[in-house]
Parts: C-alpha cells; sequence; structure tokens
C-alpha cells in the first residue's frame, strides 16, 4: 500500500468548487496587490491565534526577517535560536549581519533548551527566537521570563504550528513577533509560498507593516529601507477557503497521532517519551535507555497540532535502516532534520559561543524519523505503518488480513 508523507491533493480537491470559485472572484476583482482580501486574512488569522494584529508576508521565512528587521536587529547584536530547527530561523538572523548563537534541543519535545538559552545569554543578546517544532509549543513561560529579566526580544517562530496552544494562549500571541508560513507542507498549506507576522503591539505593528512595503509610507517616501514581502491576494482569497476548513485538519491529525501512540506504544522496545516537564528531560533519557524507538510526547499544558510525527530510532544507523525498511513498502518518512545548525558549513566562522554546547540535539539529528500523520491519512494506511515498523523491529505479531 502506497503511504505518501504528505498528500496535499487528498485535502485540496475536496475543496475544487470553493477554490476554483474564490479564483473568479479574485480574477474579476482585478485586484492583484495588496486590498480587501489580504486584510480580511490578517484579520482572520490574528483572531484564530489570538493576537491584535496580523501582517501578510511573502513567506515564513520573509515573516521572521521582518519581524527581526522591525527590532532592528543587526550588526553586533547576537540572537538566540535553536540549533535544531529548520534553515530559515537562523539564516534570517545571519542575514541581517547579527550573529546567531545556537542552543541546545529538548530531548522529550524536541523544543529549546531554555536552561541552555540561559547559558548563552550575553549583554548582546537582541533577542531569542523560540521554534514551536514539529507543532508543539516551546516553553514559552519560562522563554518569556528569561527575556524580560535579560531585557531582550522574543519572535515566536510558528511556521509549524499556526493554531497550537501554550497554557492556552496561541502560539505566535505570547512574544513580541509570531511568525507562520503557508507552505504547502505546512498545517494551513497554501498554492506557493505565503506567510504571516502577528503582534499585539501597535507601533511594532505599525513598523512591520511598513517594511512589508519597502518601509514606505505614505507611498514613495522612505523612513527605512524594507523590502517587497507582500502576501498576493489571490494566496489570501485561497488560504482563507482553507482556514474555514482548519479545525477540522486539526484534529484529524491529533486523532491520528492518538493512533500511533496507542498502537506503537504497544510494541516492545518501544517507549513514549514521558511528558514531564522540559527541566527534567535530562534524567528521562536514563529511563529510555532499553528503548529503541521513542515515540513523541505532548505536554499536558500544550495543545499539539502534530505537523510531524516523529520518532526517535535510538541505535546508531537504525534510523536510517528503518527508513529504507519503510520506503521499501512504500511509505514515506522524512529526516527533519539531518544536520544542526552549528553543523551547517555556512555557519562554521561562526565565533565559538555560536556553536558551543549543543549535543542532545546533534544525537536527535542522527535518530530522528517522521512518519506520515496528514489530516487524510486513513486508518488502513497507519496499521500499514505500525506492522512495518513491527516487521522491523523483528517482533512476532499477527497481522489482521
Ligand atoms: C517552513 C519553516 C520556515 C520557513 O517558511 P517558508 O514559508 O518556507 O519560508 C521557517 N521556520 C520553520 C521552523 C519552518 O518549518
Amino acid at each position: 500500500m502506497k503511504v505518501p508523507l504528505l498528500d496535499v491533493n487528498a485535502q485540496n480537491l475536496p475543496l475544487e468548487e470553493e477554490l476554483t470559485a474564490t479564483f473568479g472572484r479574485v480574477l474579476r476583482s482585478g485586484r492583484f496587490i495588496m486590498g480587501p482580501e489580504v486584510e480580511e486574512f490578517e484579520k482572520e488569522v490574528a483572531c484564530f491565534v489570538g493576537a491584535r494584529h496580523g501582517i501578510g508576508v511573502s513567506s515564513g521565512t520573509d515573516a521572521i526577517l521582518v519581524a527581526l528587521m522591525a527590532l532592528d536587529v543587526g550588526p553586533g547584536d547576537e540572537v538566540l535560536c535553536p540549533t535544531f530547527t529548520f534553515f530559515a530561523t537562523a539564516g534570517c538572523i545571519a542575514r541581517l549581519g547579527a550573529t546567531p548563537v545556537f542552543v541546545d534541543a529538548c530531548p522529550v519535545c524536541f523544543n529549546i533548551d531554555v536552561e541552555d538559552a540561559a547559558r548563552k545569554m550575553t549583554e548582546r543578546t537582541k533577542a531569542i527566537i523560540p521554534v514551536h517544532l514539529f507543532g508543539q509549543s516551546a516553553e514559552m513561560e519560562e522563554i518569556m521570563t528569561l527575556a524580560e529579566e535579560h531585557g531582550c526580544h522574543v519572535v515566536e517562530d510558528g511556521a509549524q504550528a499556526i493554531g497550537a496552544r501554550y497554557r492556552g494562549k496561541g502560539c505566535g500571541s505570547m512574544g513580541d513577533f509570531g511568525t507562520f508560513s503557508f507552505f504547502p507542507s505546512k498545517n494551513l498549506g497554501g498554492f506557493g509560498d505565503g506567510g504571516m507576522v502577528v503582534c499585539n503591539d501597535d507601533r511594532l505593528a505599525e513598523r512591520a507593516r511598513m517594511l512589508r512595503m519597502h518601509g514606505s509610507k505614505p507611498k514613495y517616501f522612505h523612513r527605512a529601507v524594507g523590502g517587497n514581502f507582500r502576501l498576493d491576494p489571490l494566496q489570501a482569497a485561497l488560504l482563507r477557503v482553507k482556514l474555514g476548513h482548519y479545525d477540522r485538519y486539526t484534529r484529524a491529525r491529533q486523532a491520528n497521532a492518538a493512533y500511533y501512540l496507542e498502537r506503537l506504544s504497544a510494541l516492545e522496545g518501544v517507549e513514549p517519551a514521558a511528558p514531564a516537564h522540559c527541566c527534567c528531560a535530562k534524567a528521562q533519557e536514563e529511563a529510555l535507555a532499553e528503548a529503541r524507538i521513542v515515540l513523541p510526547a505532548c505536554y499536558e499544558h500544550n495543545e499539539h497540532i502534530w505537523n510531524q510525527f516523529t520518532l526517535r530510532v535510538r541505535e546508531p544507523g537504525q534510523r536510517d535502516l528503518l527508513r529504507a525498511h519503510l520506503a521499501e513498502r512504500e511509505i514515506g518518512s522524512e529526516v527533519y532534520y539531518p544536520l544542526t545548525m552549528d553543523q551547517q558549513e555556512c555557519f562554521a566562522e561562526l565565533p565559538a559561543i555560536s556553536r558551543e554546547g549543543n549535543g542532545v540535539a546533534h544525537q536527535l539529528a542522527g535518530e530522528v524519523l517522521s512518519i506520515p500523520i496528514y489530516p487524510e491519512l486513513e486508518r488502513e494506511m497507519q496499521d500499514w505503518v505500525v506492522s512495518a515498523i513491527t516487521e522491523f523491529l523483528g517482533i512476532e505479531t499477527p497481522v489482521e488480513e
């Protein structure tokens, strides 16, 4: 049975009529830059995540860039970010001439290790960018406290976590800025590139809006050097359609995750990562010493939206063998991410502080494997994935026909 890692058509084609009608509406409006479609979508997303302002931008990467530009991040500044993340988080810091300082990961939730972040704070630290990796919030209370103590800004990279919650608060709504991506593989996947910046502060929102349009206000009067970071009205209009169905997608991902957790945790050699508090994470490692595969955990205070369902395959080399075993059975999987930021060639010249003490993240990069979790995944497809993993572990279990 073919089980792809993601099937965008399974989500989009049932909406074909609605999407086509929307395309027609934008076509006939003749308005292809900014305007009401973008404004309405901005309001809807801001409201959805619980922030005052939404600023539509050209991608999740540009959302981070605009947020950092609005906070005046530049040469001489250090910005803390996880070393275990997608490149965009770190790339935006470096593009502005600031120094990315890479922080280790929590082995339970994969997010930024706040104790390590505290160790790496200096008087030059201008901001910290927690990433809500794989759809689960980082430890925001501790991060906000740390940032307040050091007087630095917080930009939440919510590219993988739109609609996820931390102690009831929407991811992206807690820091100075939150950023989102509508790349097709994200939970709110669009039809090309797109992104959004959200924020609660009127002045910062105004500044981000201005930077999105070449730093001009009014037109042709430039107060700052910005860029063209606009979201297309066509993209906004189509995304509004998908936002209308979004709760259903999230519930389906959560049901799929619950099913994997139930079926996989019953296998010998498979252990759920204990959903303890982040600070106890290193102690958990010993408890998991016997596990061959560790399942992802959701902390009780979080609502996880499962952008990825990520296993840790413990023994060296086993991860790649499992991946090949799944591929033979036509099951898609992916390694998010095989290299941490401090291991990237483009960051080889960074000072030592940027790169030291990232041992947990290095280990994760060798162990992680994400398996299909998309909303339209059917039960029998999940059963096929479970049976393939069972087979890999060499456990004799009757496979139901
Ligand atoms: C996808 C992603 C981005 C970048 O989003 P794009 O829309 O592809 O530019 C940034 N950060 C993280 C964590 C992501 O997963």
